[in-house]
């Protein structure tokens, strides 16, 4: 039986086309971890993590271990971050289904120390990254708590100190003396790592905006310095974003890495209701709950299978215009859970069954993932990631 008509097509080609352009930005300096977390931000982890795994990722990065699970059926080869940590309860999870944790509380090390104890694992067998707080304050350990946190990587542990992890909180800012101080926070507790007799094999830094901003190659010379390889793992770009940087670079002063992904970068996903009827109604008519809309003159209105409950923001009734038939049809009077109502008066030969893009191409014309936040006044992963479980993701 056919689904409502409310979808999202996701382009699998562009998708893998995506990644293999920023590997090549960041070749030869660094390899990526493909981010695929939350649902691979609302585009399916289905879908999306078997093709960056066929278009070269050996990494991907997910939210949590019930993810990672998921992850690791559809692909079995493929390294599994866990980056949001493991949850109590969740060790021998993240063991049985060869998951690498980030980890950063004592008690979470604790936690796989005894899970990989109890699966029967060998010294230095169960790999970590272990996530180091540089100055974003949410999930790491800070440089000067590393002392605890080193005796559970002693001798004899089954755990393996393979990843070193911090998150750069302000990498889209042109202005880079955020992202160098952390940077300089992260040296040294390289050093107070190797200090304490470890090593790690990888550097795990920076997101879409570092990677496009051509922070690869200090984040690979630093790794360097310490005898170790750069990870970068980029999200939004590889669905076909390029973040905003704010401030921004002046002009003419855009790094090359930048400009690239501009021209090489495709969006992947595509966001499609169907129009179920039009109607016209008189002058005076009122148009959705509270009748916050009323009809000037006589109008045709169409109404779309698509709703606040499909991750359309409510806060969009009378302020944004969606796509039919190539043009702008704006949207009137509230948005419902379900259902939206256009005004269509304006666009010629609108009829039930016609295809709204409420995100995408049609025609001439596109709204992007930063239209749709700019009007609901927040920002395309959100946009993205709250675009409902049951919205049909398709591949195209
Ligand atoms: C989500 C996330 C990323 C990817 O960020 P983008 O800006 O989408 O590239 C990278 N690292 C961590 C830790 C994240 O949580």
């Amino acid at each position: 039986m056919p689904t409502r008509p409310c979808w999202a097509e996701i382009r699998i080609r562009d998708l893998e086309e995506n990644y293999r352009f920023l590997a090549g930005l960041a070749a030869p300096h660094a390899e990526l971890l493909a981010i695929v977390k939350a649902n691979a931000y609302g585009h399916s982890l289905a879908l999306c993590a078997p093709a960056v795994v066929r278009a070269g990722a050996h990494w991907l990065g997910v939210t949590s271990v019930e993810e990672g699970i998921v992850a690791r059926a559809l692909c079995p080869d493929a390294r599994v971050l866990a980056i949001g940590g493991v949850f109590p309860g969740q060790a021998g999870a993240a063991v049985d289904y060869r998951l690498t944790p980030v980890a950063w509380e004592s008690w979470q090390l604790d936690d796989l120390v005894g899970a990989a104890r109890a699966a029967g694992a060998r010294a230095s067998s169960l790999p970590v990254h272990l996530e180091i707080d540089t100055g974003m304050s949410r999930q790491g350990v800070s440089p000067s708590a590393l002392g605890a946190v080193f005796a559970h990587f002693g001798p004899g542990s089954p755990l393996r100190l393979e990843g070193v992890m911090t998150h750069l909180f302000a990498a889209d800012e042109a202005d880079e003396r955020v992202t160098e101080e952390q940077l300089t926070r992260l040296d040294d507790a390289m050093g107070r790592i190797s200090a304490a007799g470890l090593f790690a094999e990888w550097l795990n830094v920076g997101n879409s905006a570092a990677l496009l901003a051509g922070q690869a190659r200090a984040i690979a010379e630093l790794a360097a310095r310490h005898g170790m390889k750069a990870l970068l793992r980029p999200g939004l770009a590889l669905y076909g974003l390029v973040p905003r940087f704010d401030p921004a670079f002046a002009p003419g002063e855009e790094p090359a890495s930048l400009l690239q992904a501009r021209a090489a970068l495709k969006p992947v996903l595509a966001w499609k209701a169907r129009i179920v009827g039009v109607h016209t109604v008189p002058a005076g008519a009122t148009v959705g709950y509270n009748g916050t809309f009323v009809a000037a003159e006589p109008m045709r209105l169409a109404l779309v299978a698509a709703g606040y409950a499909d991750g359309l923001d409510r806060c969009l009734g009378n302020r944004f215009s969606v796509l039919v038939h190539g043009e702008r049809a704006p949207i009137v009077g509230r948005i419902s859970m379900d259902q939206t109502v256009l005004d269509v008066t304006e666009i010629a030969g609108v009829q039930a069954g016609d295809e709204v893009v409420l995100l995408g191409a049609q025609g001439n014309d596109a709204i992007s993932a930063f239209d749709l936040a700019d009007a609901s006044a927040t920002i395309p992963w959100e946009v993205f990631t709250r675009i409902g479980a049951r919205v049909a993701r398709i591949q195209a």
